[in-house]
């Protein structure tokens, strides 16, 4: 049997002790839908607990919310989502799927889309560049523009730090695959090709990627076509209809993004707290987007949960740049305190191009995971954009009262925000280890080294066998730890030995046995996952003992 990679590594894990399911499996399963199951509906909890914790509970300058899925459509107007949440998308002419063509091409080129832009415009310059000037017709006024143009995009991308760069062999096959001729072919004259790279240098990616389906013959990964419509921009909002008539006055929408629901009532909290600038505003929900290629298990679906912070800060960008440093500072943090391993994190900033319509500057926060560095949650500046325009289409005056200064304004916000599900997916990867036999387990034995904060089961209580009162002692340990909010599990069936490894797998910090000598001294074993260490405590220290581990 093939090794499985460690994404189905995991995937298997999550299936086989109850995190995650595929969704609807007993009809066949619904593509990309998952459900939590006990143990993912209890590690997903901690995690959204211990957001909540830090970032509500123990801030001042944050309030929570917990806003509606479906608010009024006019909501989705002034965000911009009903104009510009949209993706690229191409259709395949013979089987008719669907495609986001950047992604499509990012898979294909193994890099981003600008930098298989820029990539573009620099190998095809050098190529067109060697053709003038062996071509006898005349450098027309066109031909000196593009020189100029390319000087231009050519600064630009060392500017950002894009380079051309070397394929390597596995590259080229892969894109030779998908890419029948490489080179770029079709006028049938010198002036057409520089009118033509023209355009898409000064267009920029979005005509990039409309001449790259014109020109190159891009595969179907579905049929092997290579037939596709142009590109076209697709909405990734979910439409309903609310009420009995479904007309075109009763179409709503639900949430792409939580965020939306802290502009609404912003108003609202300004009344009813006594909350000063700078503040925040947080919640953590479910948004919908109808992802085009939604994947990677729980990372890409169309249900998802986010947990996102409107901070809201003086409307100018020296402010805005602040927080947002601030901000990225501490969303990091979140990660690295709760067991992410430091060097699987970077931050990545978003080139101009790639900026939402709402932006001024957006870092994200990504993670490396097995298929690759990916965005896991991100940091952006969104100005005063969103309540400016919630305040023009409501007609409400949303602006804040400064007492010190008597000024009222509309502030600048900075919004930090995270998958929840996301960071679920990256937890499980950087805390899932495979013993290599030396550390004195067997080899390919799994212990989930999650941090206990977020372990779903914190304590295993085991009595060493099912007799002579070890069950009851075990219980009554069971009910303590439950009474201070403890998730404990009880097993009783099998060795010892093999019940540390269904626990260990699972990721349970502490093993509690309950032997023959807790009869007579009160005290039990407990066993720590990561050290597997075991240490005799008292019945009755057992609460501190966890309680000094787990609040550190
Ligand atoms: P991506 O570039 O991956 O599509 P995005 O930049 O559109 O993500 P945001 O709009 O910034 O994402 O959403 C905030 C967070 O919500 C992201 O950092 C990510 O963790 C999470 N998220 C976004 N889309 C999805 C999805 N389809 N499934 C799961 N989580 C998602």
């Amino acid at each position: 049997m093939a090794e499985l990679n460690l994404m189905d590594k995991i995937v298997s894990l999550c299936k086989r002790r109850g995190f995650i399911y595929p969704a609807s499996e007993i009809y066949g399963g619904f593509a990309n839908a998952f459900d939590y199951g006990p143990l993912g509906s209890q590690l997903k909890k901690n995690i959204k607990d211990e957001w909540w914790r830090r970032f509500v509970i123990e801030r001042e300058d944050i309030v929570g919310l917990d806003s509606a899925i479906i608010q009024n459509p006019r909501t989705w107007e002034a965000s911009g989502h009903l104009a510009s949440f949209t993706d690229p998308m191409v259709e395949c002419k013979k089987c008719h799927n669907r495609f986001r063509i950047d992604k499509l091409l990012e898979e294909i080129s193994g890099m981003s889309i600008e930098d298989a832009y820029h990539q573009f415009l620099h190998e095809w310059w050098n190529d067109l560049d060697k053709r003038i000037k062996a071509s006898s017709q005349e450098a027309t006024e066109e031909v000196k523009k593009a020189e100029v143009q390319v000087k231009k995009v050519r600064e630009k991308m060392q500017k950002k730090g894009v380079g051309p760069r070397e394929f390597n062999k596995e590259q080229k096959e892969y894109q030779a695959k998908h890419l029948l001729d490489y080179s770029f072919t079709g006028f049938d004259n010198l002036q057409a090709e520089v009118k033509e790279f023209l355009r898409i240098s000064e267009e920029g990616v979005p005509a990039y990627l409309g001449h790259l389906v014109n020109t190159f013959k891009l595969l179907c990964k579905e049929c092997g076509s290579r037939e596709f419509t142009h590109p076209r921009d697709f909405n990734l909002m979910f439409k309903t209809y609310v009420g009995p008539i479904e007309d075109s006055s009763a179409v709503a929408y639900l949430r792409p993004e939580t965020a939306q629901g802290i502009f609404l009532n912003f108003k609202n909290i300004l009344q009813s707290t006594r909350i000063k600038i700078p503040l925040g505003i947080a919640q953590i929900g479910k948004a919908f987007r109808n992802e085009i290629t939604p994947g990677n298990f729980i990372f890409r679906t169309r249900e998802f949960e986010q947990g996102e912070i409107e901070f809201f800060v003086e409307p100018n960008l020296a402010e805005s740049k602040k927080w947002y440093e601030e901000w990225l500072k501490i969303w990091k943090a979140f990660f690295v305190d709760l067991g992410i391993k430091e060097k699987n994190l970077s931050i990545r900033e978003h080139a101009k191009e790639e900026l939402s319509h709402y932006s001024s500057g957006t870092s994200d926060v990504e993670y490396d995971f097995p298929f690759g560095v990916s965005e896991l949650a991100g940091v952006a500046q969104r100005t005063d954009f969103d309540l400016k325009n919630h305040q023009e289409k409501s007609g409400q005056d949303l602006r804040y009262f400064d007492e010190a200064t008597g000024e009222r304004y509309l502030p600048f916000v900075v919004e930090p925000t995270m998958g929840i599900d996301r960071a679920m997916l990256a937890f499980l990867v950087d805390a899932y280890d495979e013993s290599d036999g030396k550390d004195g387990r067997e080899e390919g034995e799994i212990t989930l080294r999650i941090d206990p904060r977020l372990a779903p089961v914190k304590v295993a209580v085991f009595p060493l066998m099912k007799k002579d009162k070890l069950p009851e002692i075990a219980k009554k340990i069971m009910t303590e730890m439950h009474r201070i909010g403890l998730n404990a599990q009880y097993d009783e069936s099998g060795s010892v030995g093999r019940r540390y490894r269904r626990q260990d797998e699972i990721g349970t910090p502490w093993c509690v046995t309950v032997d023959f000598d807790s009869i007579k001294d009160n005290t039990v074993t407990v066993r720590d996952r990561d050290t597997m260490k075991q240490e005799r405590v008292k019945i009755e220290e057992l609460v501190s003992h966890f309680q000094a581990r787990l609040f550190k």
